[in-house]
């Protein structure tokens, strides 16, 4: 059966001399697996990691095969830069591993999309962009942390975060084990990525004090709710 999709490329690897097995996160069948044959003479554009296109696809039983497809967006200054590349690997990897085969999830192909868009913009610091895309992945996922007021009590005052029990803690409350200390920036940081649209997300930077708080706490979060090792960064703590 022929059907037609949109979706980026999240993984490639070659077959052979002319062939390519293409990981895709699309937009109406979630992630596929999709071979493309002879690439070199068409579809090299389409069949590439980062690239965005509307897809025409045949669909067997267990996977998919490209026919052919139109580039919407390649995001060529995201591959100028090591960095700038290996933050979008690093948003393509998460996607590879929370996304599901044959489960749509809309809302995470946009995310995906909005945070590459704003690496190839280049105007937002990278870590922050990291973290953004994360908290948000995370709330879309259901793990949304419970900032409005202290978890265990119910106090006004937030001054510690804890990630496994998933939100705020007064000074009262310090039975959580991975407490870390919380500011008022890192906890409007975070409240106001939780309140906004995926449109709206990355529309703003961070200071360096207040980014490096909020970054940490959220690389926390995402190590205590994603169980798995991310190679791209590996990578790039070894660069
Ligand atoms: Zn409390």
């Amino acid at each position: 059966m022929i059907v037609e999709t949109r979706g980026i490329v999240l993984q490639e690897s070659p077959i052979r001399e002319k062939d390519k097995r293409l990981l895709i996160y699309t937009k109406d069948f979630g992630k596929i697996v999709c071979f493309a044959k002879n690439v070199r003479k068409r579809n090299v554009a389409v069949a590439s990691v980062l690239s965005y296109s509307d897809l025409r696809l045949f669909q067997n039983r267990d996977s998919y095969q490209l026919i052919e497809g139109t580039v919407l967006k390649s995001f060529e200054h995201v591959k100028e830069d090591i960095f700038s590349l290996s933050y979008a690997m690093y948003l393509l990897e998460f996607i590879s591993y929370v996304g599901k085969e044959e489960l749509e999830n809309k809302k995470l192909l946009k995310l995906l999309i909005y945070g590459i868009n704003a690496i190839e913009k280049n105007k937002i610091n990278l870590d922050v962009i990291k973290s953004v895309f994360d908290l948000k992945l995370l709330q879309i996922l259901g793990f949304e942390p419970d900032l409005s007021a202290c978890i265990h009590c119910g106090s006004n005052e937030r001054v510690y975060f804890s990630a496994i029990d998933g939100g705020s803690i007064c000074s009262m409350c310090k039975h959580s084990k991975d407490m870390v200390s919380i500011d008022e920036g890192s906890l409007a940081v975070m409240e106001h990525i939780l309140r906004l649209d995926i449109e709206g997300l990355f529309s703003f930077d961070l200071k360096e004090g207040v980014r490096q708080k909020f970054t940490d706490i959220i690389d926390i979060y995402v190590k205590v709710h994603i169980d798995y090792k991310f190679k791209t960064l590996e990578f790039l703590k070894s660069i």
